[in-house]
């Protein structure tokens, strides 16, 4: 007996400390829905994106008018940090949207290259095409993130 309680204390330790380590934390609850301070927590960070997305008709006018420099030169400058923007604000958004937002950011990235390609090619067909691609992907992006304005 005078050996066994030191042992029995011992496991008892080690029974708690598994106990402890196995049960799961109180799980925090996941939002669904976004609440009005989310929304307005956003905001700043929408703001880039809406702003590319009236940069978005310069560089229509670049593309109608043929002018394949600018059009290449606006692709890489001013809506070169979109990228990041979008990938910011997309972890910003709730669990359930972050996927389709990464997606669509993705699928613009992917006609803004194309665009780009069809810029160095001087086709005007395929980069047309490419825009209003691109100019659907931006609005559904932006559609994700909520707005108080
Ligand atoms: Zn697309």
């Amino acid at each position: 007996m005078r050996l066994f309680r030191p042992i029995l204390s011992l496991l008892l330790v080690f029974v708690t400390t598994f106990l402890v380590s196995c049960s799961s934390p109180t799980q925090a609850k996941i939002p669904t829905v976004y609440t009005p301070e989310k929304i307005a927590q956003l905001q700043p960070f929408r703001e880039p994106v809406a702003l590319a997305k009236e940069q978005m008709e310069t560089l229509k006018g670049f593309i109608q008018a043929k002018n394949w420099t600018n059009t290449r030169t606006f692709i890489h400058g001013p809506l070169g940090g979109l990228r990041q923007d979008m990938a910011i604000v997309s972890r910003k958004l709730l669990v359930k949207d972050q996927k389709t937002a990464q997606n669509l950011a993705k699928e613009l990235f992917g006609h803004f290259e194309r665009i780009d390609a069809a810029a160095k090619d001087r086709n005007d067909i395929a980069a047309q095409e490419q825009y209003l691609e691109a100019v659907k992907d931006l609005d559904a992006f932006l559609a994700l993130i909520p707005s108080n304005s």
